[in-house]
Order: C-alpha cells, then sequence, then structure tokens
C-alpha cells in the first residue's frame, strides 16, 4: 500500500519496539506472548492515538487550521494527546469532554485532567454523558470561525479514515519487524474502542496479504454494534487507500465479556492484569482500555482459545497516565 500518498507528520522518530513477555509467558503457561509497545510512542506519555494524529494533523495544517477542537471522556488519552501535538504545531487546542460517568469531571483530578493543565489547553468544555458531542464541537468551531480563527474538527478517538491510516502503517511496521526477528504470530490482539486502530490494523494485515487473526476487545459497547463500527471504517478506510476491502465481516473478530459495567469503569479482572503485568514485566498497562484488553488475553488464554506453542502478539496502546485517577481502586481491591 501507497501510504506516502498521504500528508504526514512525524512524532516517533523510531519504530516502536516488540517484546518477548518471558516473564508473563512462564507465569500463564500458555502461548509465547510477544507485546508491540505503542505505549512508547512519542508526544507525551504516547500510546496510540500518536500514530492517528501524524496524518490528523497533517491534514488540519493543510487546511491552515490554527486551531484544533476534539471531544472525549474525562480521563482521555485521545484529548492529551492530540494537545500535544497542538503543542508541537504551534496550534490551540480546545476539548471538549463528555462526563460517560455522571458527575466524574473534576478539575483537578490527576491523570490526563491533569495533562490538560499542564500542556495549556486554551479551553475545556464538559458535557453531560450521552450528549451531542459532535454538535458541540461543531458550536465550537462555529463560534471561532465567527473570530476569523480557522478550527480543525478532529472525531472522538481520531478515528475516521484519515487517522485509521496510522493503524495501516502500524500494521506494515509490524510486519516489517516480525519479519526481522524471524518470529511468526498467530495472533494478534488489540482493544476496541472508537475502532481506528482496529480497523486500521486489520486492513493493514488483510491489505498486505498476512493472514494473521486479530482479535478486538471492546471496552465499551457490545460485539454485535461494535463488529459493525470496525466494519464500516475499514470501507471507507479501503475507500481512501484506493484498494477493494480486504476485510470480511467475519474476520472482524470482537469479545465483549471484559467491558464488566460500563466504559471506564474497574473490573477485578482488569486489576489483576495491570497488576500482573507490572509485577512481572514493569510494564505500566491502563484501567480503562489495555488492562481490559489483558484481562481478556489471560482469560482466553485460560479458555484454550490461544493454545501453548502458539505466538500472540498483544497490541499495546498506551493509557498509563489514567492510573493515577484510579489509585483508590488499585489500593482498595486486593489489598
Ligand atoms: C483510545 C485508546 C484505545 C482504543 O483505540 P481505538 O482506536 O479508539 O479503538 C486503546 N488503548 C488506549 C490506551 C487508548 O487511549
Amino acid at each position: 500500500m501507497n501510504l506516502a500518498q498521504f500528508p504526514r507528520r512525524r512524532y516517533t522518530a523510531y519504530r516502536t519496539p516488540i517484546e518477548k513477555l518471558e516473564n508473563l509467558t512462564a507465569c500463564l503457561g500458555g502461548p509465547n506472548i510477544y507485546m508491540k509497545r505503542d505505549d512508547l510512542l512519542g508526544l507525551a506519555a504516547g500510546g496510540n492515538k500518536t500514530r492517528k494524529l501524524e496524518f490528523l494533523m497533517a491534514d488540519a495544517l493543510a487546511k491552515g487550521a490554527d486551531t484544533v477542537i476534539t471531544c472525549g471522556a474525562v480521563q482521555s488519552n485521545h484529548c492529551r494527546l492530540t494537545l500535544a501535538a497542538a503543542v508541537k504545531e504551534g496550534l490551540k487546542c480546545q476539548l471538549v469532554l463528555e462526563q460517560r460517568v455522571p458527575n466524574s469531571y473534576n478539575r483537578y483530578a490527576s491523570g490526563n485532567n491533569f495533562l490538560y493543565d499542564l500542556l495549556g489547553v486554551e479551553a475545556v468544555y464538559v458535557v453531560e454523558g450521552g450528549s451531542d458531542v459532535a454538535g458541540k464541537m461543531q458550536e465550537v468551531a462555529d463560534a471561532l470561525a465567527a473570530q476569523g480563527r480557522k478550527p480543525y474538527i478532529i472525531p472522538g478517538g481520531g478515528s475516521n479514515e484519515i487517522g485509521a491510516l496510522g493503524y495501516v502503517a502500524c500494521a506494515e511496521e509490524t510486519l516489517g519487524q516480525l519479519f526481522d526477528m524471524g518470529v511468526n504470530i498467530d495472533h494478534i490482539i488489540l482493544t476496541s474502542g472508537s475502532a481506528g486502530t482496529h480497523a486500521g490494523f486489520l486492513t493493514g494485515i488483510k491489505g498486505n496479504n498476512a493472514h494473521i487473526p486479530v482479535t478486538g476487545i471492546s471496552i465499551n459497547r457490545k460485539s454485535a454494534p461494535q463488529t459493525d463500527l470496525v466494519y464500516g471504517l475499514c470501507g471507507r478506510l479501503s475507500a481512501k487507500l484506493q484498494l477493494e476491502n480486504p476485510v470480511q465481516k467475519e474476520e472482524v473478530v470482537v469479545y465483549d465479556e471484559y467491558v464488566g459495567e460500563g466504559y471506564s469503569r474497574p473490573t477485578q479482572g482488569m486489576v489483576d492484569a495491570v497488576r500482573l503485568v507490572a509485577r512481572t514485566e514493569a510494564i505500566l498497562m491502563d484501567p480503562v482500555y489495555t488492562g481490559k484488553t489483558m484481562a481478556g488475553m489471560i482469560d482466553l488464554i485460560k479458555k484454550g482459545v490461544f493454545k501453548k506453542g502458539e505466538n500472540v502478539l498483544f497490541l499495546h496502546t498506551g493509557g498509563s497516565p489514567a492510573l493515577f485517577a484510579y489509585t483508590d481502586t488499585f489500593f482498595e481491591i486486593n489489598k
């Protein structure tokens, strides 16, 4: 695929490492576990949104934007990284935060919320869960345009066909590294949220005629609507790439058993998984996304879906700053 046809900014000067997690592998007694360390991407504290923003910010700059507007939950990695990219590019950034858990916004909370302040966000608008977030972003953009400014709206999670190009690029990077390492992977496991990562990675794998199954772990929606979301984005993304969609709907695999009570709500499995990876590999997972995905992978290993002798690759999409907004959960559960 010719990704060089799309304008791109660069925020990471290297390919993120793929590590074999020897200790975690030994501890679980199942497949060999490898991890693609996208938590080590560039911009403040890294994570998957950095790859999407390379393409999204290039588009914003090409359109002459002076301000980016985006949205997310109160502890949004995507908002933190969009703001960080705006800082790098000399643009302003305004955020619309959705209280998906009622009354969850605290102006002085730690984690990503603290980083919005530290990185110098221009404005934060807080709206109730379930409200028209896209409408609110448009309202903010219209107000800025009326003042003669040039706003650019980035959708939640950066998950449109432009942002998802970042994960097509990641799939190609990963395939190249695995070839260099001489490792033949049997399964890829990743988090499926706003779907840009899942759709981009799967399109990149299939578009390169690599037939490695990709398993998505949902952190929010039920399997059916999440599958539709991912598959829909695969279609728009392949159109952008001028490809016939290389993804069949049945290749979009989503498990929804690890969401618990809902988006960003802690589960025992998440806490156990985050602790286990910290204590075996000294790698920080996050409470909202990768911790639940790791809980899912561990359970699927126990159920024999991923077997001893196989090689699995876990995509670590970042998020560790959110841990610092969840210290009570970790101190209280399983003291
Ligand atoms: C946003 C996010 C995800 C999910 O990626 P999507 O592209 O939104 O599906 C996974 N992990 C972390 C840490 C994230 O911030």
